[in-house]
């Protein structure tokens, strides 16, 4: 049957004097494709964690029937990483051993339903780590950075945000400074933290003796009275020109967060992030009827599905993606094209506790998503870069990948087991009460 279709086919564009491309059909027919990448398995998967900057990390591994042929994608889910490692470890690498490199979307599909009950931060941080250690793969196998096979470049370089932080907002403004002098047009301001707990004068709950010794006291009446105040002090030392972020990280009512980010519009914020939980979805359309200030939201939310509704509404304007809490860049992409339909526009979560493999991960879509919004700027220490080989470079403000085939970054593996993970987290923040606040 091949060769009768091929001699067909040749016969055809014979008679219209195509020869050449009648050949490169052929080739093409006759399996030129097949001939250059041969079958490839997966031979197994692992977790491998570290710690090199002190966020616990875990990258999973791919390692395939080619020798020397491997890929890496990042898996961490830093709060709970040793259950990660066991989910790879004991079940992901049962489930791949055997199967085929190249049918990502088949693997991403089959692996999320393959323990029925699914869709959890555990197993989507687990699949996340196999999804970009597949497209790794066949970056490496088609000799290409993993961004042209999303679709290419649609812009030379990733315009990222810096944080800055200080206990007061002169201290603020002097370092939002210091990120403009680097060439940074866009950054995020804290005062001292989430929900500017230092400035909390008296936890009643603590002198009560209720709860942890560790857990914070934050008054959230003080927070909300000192965002404007930051903002205001920032915008006059620094400028209008600099691009001003702010994550309230939630913890406040939902009314107090509207009320709040009305008072913002005159300082004409970049986004807000994180008004409210995701527990609270419905208070988006009241704060759509009060503000025109731009919102960042998504990276608690595990499904894709859940970006669905609120994407179609344009109740938000930026996509907070937790790219390995979802599941990896399959998933991810698919949000980021369905933005395209409602101007709604990337902003994937890149924080400390993100592997480099994860930061450029993100850098290769934001380089092929033509509504990319901003990238949350990945910083890499020394020792992050000598476990890590190949992390992202940050220049002028713009995020750049290692233009190698696959996402460009590798592992030191005796490197990084000098840095064991920890398990200890505390992420409990408490009215003066005691009662507590969603973090
Ligand atoms: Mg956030």
């Amino acid at each position: 049957m091949k060769k009768l279709g091929l001699g067909s086919a040749a016969g055809i564009f014979g008679m219209f004097g195509s020869n050449t491309y009648a050949q490169a059909r052929e080739n093409r027919v006759q399996g030129a494709y097949a001939k250059g990448l041969p079958p490839v398995k997966i031979k197994s998967v692992k977790a491998i964690a570290t710690a090199p900057a002190g966020s616990n990390l875990i990258v999973v591994k791919v390692e395939t029937s080619e020798p020397g042929l491997y890929g890496l994608g990042c898996a961490t889910f830093t709060q709970r990483a040793a259950v990660v490692v066991t989910a790879i470890d004991s079940y992901l690498n049962d489930f791949c051993a055997g199967k085929d490199v190249d049918n990502i979307e088949d693997m991403w599909h089959s692996a999320y339903v393959s323990s029925y009950w699914r869709n959890g931060p555990v197993l989507n941080n687990a699949l996340s780590g196999l999804d970009q250690a597949l497209w790794d793969i066949k970056g490496k196998r088609a000799n290409m950075p993993v961004y042209q096979l999303l679709g290419g470049k649609c812009r030379f370089g990733v315009d990222t945000y810096a944080h800055a932080n200080g206990k007061t907002p002169e201290e603020l403004a002097d370092n939002v400074q210091k990120f403009m002098d680097e060439g940074f047009r866009h950054v995020r301001i804290q005062q001292g933290g989430y929900g500017a707990a230092h400035l909390a004068q008296k936890a009643d709950f603590k002198e009560a003796k209720f709860a942890a010794e560790a857990d914070v006291f934050m008054d959230q009446h003080t927070y909300l009275k000192s965002v404007p105040k930051m903002f205001e002090v920032v915008r006059k030392r620094c400028g209008e020109t600099v691009e001003l972020l702010h994550d309230i990280h939630e913890r406040v009512e939902p009314m107090d967060a509207i009320n709040m980010i009305k008072k913002l519009e005159e300082y004409s914020p970049f986004f807000i992030e994180d008004p409210f939980s995701p527990e609270n979805m419905k208070w988006f359309k009241t704060l759509r009827q009060h503000t025109s200030v731009p919102i960042a939201m998504g990276e608690l939310f595990n499904n894709i599905n859940e970006f669905k509704e609120p994407m179609a509404e344009q109740l938000f304007d930026y996509i907070r993606i937790h790219v390995s809490q979802i599941g990896g860049i399959t998933p991810a992409m698919k949000v980021a094209r369905l933005g395209e339909w409602f101007n709604v526009k990337t902003a994937w979560h890149g924080p400390g506790d993100v592997s480099p493999v994860g930061h450029s991960a993100h850098t290769h879509m934001d380089f092929a998503t033509w509504n990319f919004g901003i990238q949350e700027a990945g910083r890499f220490s020394e020792q992050l870069q000598e476990v890590f080989p190949g992390c992202p470079t940050v220049k002028n403000g713009y995020m750049f990948v290692n233009e190698v085939p696959g996402i460009g970054v590798d592992i030191n593996e005796k490197l990084a087991a000098k840095y064991p993970i920890g398990t200890k987290s505390n992420w409990q923040v408490r009215k003066r009460d005691g009662t507590s606040i969603r973090p």
